[in-house]
């Protein structure tokens, strides 16, 4: 299948990251995972597929392992850049929606290679005992605390996993404070990381801030989203860029995101999103004055 953000980033981005990109260690790639499986989740194209075979998940550990790579929290991350402090071989490991298999299949490689990563629970899907979802098993709340108490930290990734822009006021602060407080009462232990489901809205300005009001009354401190690139002191602290990483990400691609090659993509990210985004407002417009 045609890979033309692989063949851009590797032939064009990453070479011209090196020379031209910003200073080595100002930058923290954070990295995106989702699924450690063969469960492609109905995506058919590779760019969009959020699983990575154990094996190959496995190689992707021992390589940064090898390159001298350290996991660090996403807490120290942003204070971290915040202070300007050199962050070269710096990475955060990072997994949504709370899959089992990373229990079975990824966390014991973490472990070998001495990383701890942020899983991001969507709450309703976490149980006693496995929940199933659309060919997915996910974790119980007995692995969450097992893996905590391994030093795997937690944050919310909401209750339902909804598309947050649907709802109103009430329904956002149950989202994001219910699911805070019921990983809280699992865990005995402050939550205060988020990550936003499904595409972040970058472009409306207007919800974003929203947002992020809810998210600092509620105790949040910081936060990811589905921005590509790698974070810097710039981003907002709630909705900092990651780097998406799966099952075809051998060790050439991996290094190029990780050194700002993948970096490119999120201009593209943000004009699709800016012209969906105007027609959107310009359709509910025309709907006022007719
Ligand atoms: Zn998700």
């Amino acid at each position: 299948m045609p890979r033309f953000d692989r063949f851009a980033t590797l032939c064009l981005a990453f070479p011209l990251a090196r020379v031209l990109g910003p200073r080595q260690g100002t930058r923290v790639p954070i990295l995106m995972y989702h699924s450690i499986s063969a469960n492609l989740f109905g995506m058919s194209h590779p760019y969009y597929h959020i699983n990575t075979l154990p094996e190959v998940f496995s190689q992707q550990m021992r390589w940064l392992r090898h390159e001298g790579y350290r996991a660090i929290d996403l807490h120290e991350a942003w204070s971290g850049l915040e202070a300007g402090t050199d962050l070269s071989k710096s990475i955060v490991i990072t997994f949504d929606d709370g899959y089992r298999d990373f229990y079975t299949d990824g966390f014991e490689v973490m472990k070998q290679c001495g990383f701890s990563a942020t899983i991001f629970l969507a709450t309703d899907r976490i149980q006693n005992s496995p929940a199933r979802i659309e060919g997915a098993d996910y974790l119980t709340w007995k692995d969450v605390r097992e893996l905590h108490a391994e030093g795997i930290h937690f944050g919310s990734h909401t209750v339902t996993h909804p598309d947050l822009r649907s709802l109103g006021p009430d329904q956002i602060e149950y989202e994001l404070g219910r699911s805070k407080e019921i990983i809280e009462q699992n865990l005995d232990a402050p939550i205060t990381s988020f990550s936003y489901p499904f595409a972040f809205p970058e472009e409306d300005e207007c919800f974003t801030q929203f947002l992020e009001d809810f998210m600092v009354s509620l105790g949040y401190e910081v936060g990811v989203s589905t921005i590509l690139g790698r974070a810097s002191r710039k981003h907002d602290k709630f909705f900092l860029p990651r780097l998406p990483v799966n099952n075809w990400d051998d060790a050439g691609m991996l290094h190029a995101k990780l050194e700002g090659g993948y970096d490119w993509l999120h201009w593209p990210q943000l004009i699709k999103k800016s012209i969906f985004h105007n027609i959107t407002t310009m359709e509910r417009a025309s709907k006022v004055y007719i």
